[in-house]
Formats: C-alpha cells, structure tokens, sequence
C-alpha cells in the first residue's frame, strides 16, 4: 500500500512534457460537454446530464422546466455543411449507412422527446469551439426556455 502511494506520488510530482501538458489543455478546453455545461452555468441554468432514462439520452436535461440539449459530434451526427463532417475519402461503403442511421436515431429521439413536451435542442460540437459562438447559443436557448 505505501510502496503504490509512494509511486503515485512520484509519478504526479513528475513534471508532464510538453505535449503531454499540452494533450490536456486541449482536450479539457475542447470537451464539448464542459464547454456548454460551464456556459450554461454561466447563464444560471440548471440542469443534469446524460439522462439516461430519456429518448436519446440527452446530454444536458432539466425535467422540472422540460428542455433537454444534444450536444451532438458534427461526423457522428452528420451536421450538415460543416467541414468537421466532411465524409472520410476511404470506406464510405463502411460510414454510410452508419452515418444514415445515426441521423435517423436522432430525428426519432428528438421527435419522442417533443411528443413528451419537451424543447429539444442540438448545439453542435462546431458551435462550442468558438467561446463567442457558444455564448450567443446559450443566449439564444436561454431566451426559449424561460
Ligand atoms: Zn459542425
């Protein structure tokens, strides 16, 4: 127990290197996620993520006001005349239909929560990497569900 406390000491007080610090600084700011919870927090909302329970299973939800946000990747779920959804040149025979069925899920997904009452929102993983982008779709969400 003390030989592993001691080896994780010394591997926490070994300095990271460059990439390494630089590997998650990117990936701590580029987390779609944290970059619209912490804006949403920004703006007073609350709210719980990944409702599972939910068609969909939305990534931010508040069920008391009845919003639920997908924060959604722009390949995964096709966001449409975006450059990070360009189709990858190899194997599309492969990603097509995948691609398809995502977007089908989705529509269904957004269309059950609807059905149960819900505003339904998709911020795009595009839209979050811009601070400036994101706060005016915060903004924009926020004043729709108030
Ligand atoms: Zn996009």
């Amino acid at each position: 127990m003390r030989a592993l406390a001691k080896i994780k000491a010394r591997h926490l007080r070994q300095p990271l290197s460059r990439s390494e610090m630089m590997a998650r600084i990117r990936s701590a700011e580029t987390s779609p996620e944290r970059a619209v919870r912490s804006s949403l927090h920004a703006a007073g909302k609350r709210f719980r993520k990944n409702a599972r329970d939910l068609p969909g299973k939305p990534d931010v939800v508040n069920r008391s006001k009845g919003w639920a946000i997908f924060i959604h990747g722009c390949f995964w779920h096709s966001h449409r005349g975006c450059p990070l959804a360009s189709s990858p040149k190899t194997n599309m025979g492969y990603w097509r239909p995948k691609l398809a069925r995502n977007a089908e899920l989705d529509a269904e997904a957004q269309e059950r929560l609807r059905r149960a009452g819900y505003h339904v929102f998709v911020i795009w993983e595009c839209e979050t990497r811009d601070p400036e982008q994101l706060c005016n779709r915060i903004v924009e969400i926020c004043d729709q569900i108030d």
